[in-house]
């Protein structure tokens, strides 16, 4: 019986950065003694978002939903119509897109100039909503659509013929498989595509660690927030081996059956969603431990 961290656990660099500039954003706002805003949920950790919270961070959508203040942006960045109505109102923006992100608006401008734009994306995910909302340099708008499923593929092809150039970028936390079955069914329609980003390699790093480590051992806990589309992604590709994968997002989710479930197997892989901080690995892991004493010990 053994409990095994996976090699790549805790925040991403993107995550970090926007924890990094909440911090800032606290400091910059009561130096201007002005209120300090998170526009959507910071990160997709319910416990962080409480603890940022406690020391200020109030959680907007719009500008309408507070007073002028320091504001800031988080990793999966915002449309630039929202960035311009923070602006105009006279909010103070702190931006900590994640420079994955920019670079995928980067190139929408770019290729918006010849070529359709379609963005593969979980509906009304914020990075989703900030890809598609991408404006030209000067301002202007730029025509794009959000395919979320098989079943959207529909409208686009009815919208245009095979012959249109078109570029395909992605949502980099949509899942892989359903990614990939997209990507054939338009690369298979529209002759001249391309598809230039693709899944963050952050992500597919971790999977690939973590999937790597259930194939030796028995079992694993994936520790994410419940909304955290990578998270999702890190279970799922985990379940394909047909061990036991339990998705939690504390310690307080691991009751004794489950522990037990986990144990069966021997050996316990832990893994964590980028979202995830280190204390609360820490605490599962530690929670582990001491059922493992407790009620293994002796069998060892
Ligand atoms: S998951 Fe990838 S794209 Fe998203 S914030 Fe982290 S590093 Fe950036």
């Amino acid at each position: 019986m053994d409990i095994v961290r996976s090699a790549i656990l805790g925040y991403c660099y993107g995550v970090r950065e926007t924890i990094n500039k909440a911090t800032c954003c606290l400091e910059r706002a009561a130096q201007k003694g002005l209120p300090a805003y998170s526009i959507g949920n910071l990160i997709h950790n319910p416990n962080v978002i409480r603890t940022f919270e406690q020391k200020g961070l109030k959680v907007i959508r719009r500008p309408q939903d507070g007073e002028r203040g320091v504001a800031l942006i988080r990793a999966h960045g915002i449309s630039d119509a929202l960035r311009k109505e923070f602006t105009d109102a006279g909010f103070e923006l702190m931006d900590s897109t994640c420079p994955v992100i920019l670079r995928t608006q980067d190139i929408i401008r770019r290729e918006s100039r010849g070529r359709v734009i379609v963005v593969i994306g979980v509906k009304d995910h914020a990075e989703t909503r900030c890809l598609a909302g991408t404006v030209t340099e000067d301002g202007r708008e730029i025509e794009s659509l959000t395919v979320s499923c098989e079943a959207d593929l529909g409208p686009l092809f009815a919208k245009y013929g095979p012959q249109n150039p078109v570029c395909a970028v992605t949502q980099t936390t949509f899942p892989p498989q359903l990614y990939e079955l997209l990507k054939q069914r338009l690369g298979g329609y529209f002759s001249d595509i391309v598809f230039p980003n693709g899944l963050c390699n952050a992500c597919i790093g971790r999977s690939a660690a973590a999937v790597e480590l259930l194939a030796q051992n028995g079992s694993a806990v994936v520790i994410g927030g419940k909304e955290s589309e990578n998270t999702a992604n890190l279970a799922m590709n985990l379940r394909a081996s047909g061990k036991v994968v339990v998705l939690i997002e504390n310690q307080d989710d691991l009751d004794d059956q489950t522990m037990r479930t986990l144990f069966e197997n021997q050996k316990v892989v832990v893994c964590s969603g980028t979202s995830t901080p280190d204390y609360v690995i820490d605490s599962v892991v530690s929670k582990l431990e001491q059922y493992k004493v407790e009620n293994y010990n002796s069998e060892i």
